[in-house]
């Protein structure tokens, strides 16, 4: 579903990525780690043409995104959804507004659907009672559940997010990590960058070591946290676990 080729990206003299290649499949699960600074972030933001000006290919849907005209981006940007680590919703609109708002705007369904299709994403992140709530006076945890509802608004075929539950206090992790679990259980083909070692062992079908701009180490998450003999791996590992 997304085949990732040779992919080079600098500002000014800093490579960020250097020959970056994967593949992701229907349905697959591929968690990135890595220190800070590896690129994590700036090559989820190339996948989604976020980031522009980069070398090699993204090939999402058999289309080089890389070429997409700015038509094109909106049809890609709704087919890959993307979650932040600082949830970014309006802080004017209501919750179900917030969900609502770019599908009805980008007239992908109609204001009654929009709304019925809002609160059933509600219910499936647990935060039906809160429909008309403003994201203020909701805790870090709920605003990324309506943040990942917001996401699912649009249909994607893929899902990225970025260190979602970074930002969070700790007694709210597990509620954002167990809906993105049951997401995956469901099927939802996903990318995640995260610092959440019991979760991606847990969810990973794949996982890419990032170090330097680099995909260091690769392989099933049992390969990652169990087996593998590469130094840089194991040592990382050692630190954050
Ligand atoms: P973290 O775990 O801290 O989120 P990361 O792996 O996501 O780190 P990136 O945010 O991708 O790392 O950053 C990789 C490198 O690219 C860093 O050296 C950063 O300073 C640089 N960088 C990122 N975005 C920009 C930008 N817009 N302009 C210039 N340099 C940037
Ligand atoms: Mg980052």
């Amino acid at each position: 579903i997304i085949e990732v080729q040779h992919l080079k990206k600098h500002f000014g003299k800093n490579e960020v990525l250097k020959d970056i290649s994967f593949t992701v499949k229907p349905s697959e699960k591929v968690v990135i780690i890595g220190p800070s600074g590896s690129g994590k972030s700036t090559l989820l933001r190339c996948l989604n043409r976020l980031e522009d000006d980069y070398d090699g290919r993204v090939i999402f849907y058999d289309q080089n995104i890389c070429q997409a005209k700015t038509t094109d981006l909106r049809l890609i940007r709704q087919r890959m959804g993307m979650v932040f680590q600082q949830f970014n919703l309006f802080p004017n609109k209501t919750v179900l507004e917030n969900i609502t708002f770019a599908t009805i705007k980008l007239k992908v369904m109609t204001a009654d659907q929009a709304t019925q299709k809002a609160h059933e994403l509600l219910k499936q992140v647990g935060l039906d009672d809160k429909a008309a709530a403003y994201p203020q006076s909701l805790s870090g945890g709920q605003q990324q559940r309506v943040a990942i509802a917001r996401s699912l608004a649009m249909n994607p075929k893929v899902l990225l997010f970025d260190e979602p539950t970074s930002a969070l206090d700790p007694e709210m992790v597990g509620d954002v990590l167990g809906v993105m679990q049951r997401l995956a259980t469901n099927g939802m083909t996903m990318i995640i960058v995260t610092h959440e070692m019991m979760f991606a062992q847990k969810v990973a079908d794949k996982v890419l070591f990032m170090d330097k701009g680099v995909v260091a180490d690769e392989g099933t998450a049992d390969y990652i946290f169990n087996q593998t003999s590469n130094p840089r791996t194991k040592e990382f590992l050692s630190k954050v676990m």
